[in-house]
């Protein structure tokens, strides 16, 4: 059975070796609303074209992409096509806009750390830092070797804005969420989607989005799919939405 595995493996790996190559990585985008419900920001998410095995999502690539440190090169890819992208979305949706990516721990640690040069590039393609939103995951800021969170520290003084994603699945301390000067704080759709469960989920939903305020800091829940979801977050004081209620990510052409 772990040869089978192993066998599968390689092949996915060879495959996503050449995926880069042959353009078959596409990012598919999901919006963000306000408590108004407008339309504020949108997260690009990659999705692989895959010419068997059609559309494969990123649970099924990006672990091994990680493991085997491609997500560096896709990563790269993640960041040029947002950028490419960013002033057709901001022409639709206003000139403050956001759009965030997702970004690797792997990348942080990476020797060469490509992405130093990112804000370089932002300055040579007349595009404001502050438009790009890069979010990270908590085990990022647990790294004690220093080198990724220097590179987060150059980010933030870049001017991009940083998102904590999947907020409440790990152990950051506030101390942390304080330091990094973190803008936005992601609740994970789990806690999101037992809010009309177990009462336990909204006084942590709660919780994080009074705590997270103090510190001021802003706070997008994901994963929305229902109304009663959506109306406890309004009255949590939740700022930001995210989820099937609203939109799937969807491709470029659908979005504007
Ligand atoms: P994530 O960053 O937590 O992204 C949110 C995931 O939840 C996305 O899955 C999205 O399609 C899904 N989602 C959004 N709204 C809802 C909802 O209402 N209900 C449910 N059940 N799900 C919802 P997706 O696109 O399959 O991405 C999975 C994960 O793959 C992402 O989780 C992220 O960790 C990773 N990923 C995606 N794109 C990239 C990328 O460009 N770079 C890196 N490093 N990771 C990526
Ligand atoms: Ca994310
Ligand atoms: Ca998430």
């Amino acid at each position: 059975h772990l040869e089978v595995l192993s066998v599968q493996r390689t092949s996915l790996l060879n495959d996503m070796r050449n995926a880069l190559l042959n353009d078959q990585f596409e990012l598919h985008y999901q919006v963000l609303v306000d408590a108004n419900q407008n339309p504020v920001a949108c997260e690009a998410l990659i999705r692989w074209n895959h010419p068997e095995r059609g559309l494969v999502a990123p649970d099924e690539f990006i672990p091994l992409a990680e493991q085997t440190k491609l997500i560096i090169p896709i990563g790269e890819w993640v960041f040029n096509k947002s950028c490419q992208v960013l002033k057709t979305l901001q022409q639709r949706y206003g000139e403050d806009f956001r759009l965030s990516i997702n970004v690797s721990p792997v990348q942080f640690a990476d020797a060469e750390c490509k992405l130093l040069k990112w804000p370089e590039y932002l300055s040579g393609n007349d595009i404001q830092p502050s438009s790009i939103v890069v979010e990270i995951t908590e085990g990022l800021l647990m790294d004690n070797k220093g080198k990724s969170l220097s590179a987060l520290l150059h980010f933030r003084d870049a001017g991009f804005q940083v998102s904590l994603d999947d907020f409440g699945t790990g152990y950051s301390s506030l101390a942390y969420i304080q330091e990094y000067d973190i803008d936005y704080l992601k609740i994970d759709r789990h806690f999101v989607q037992q809010l009309n469960g177990p009462a336990d989920s909204a006084i942590l939903c709660e919780s994080i989005i009074v705590m997270a305020h103090k510190l001021g800091i802003e706070v997008i829940a994901e994963g929305v799919e229902t109304l009663e979801q959506q109306q406890a977050l309004a009255d949590m004081g939740c700022d930001y939405v995210q989820g099937y209620l609203y939109s799937r990510p969807i491709p470029l052409a659908k979005f504007i």
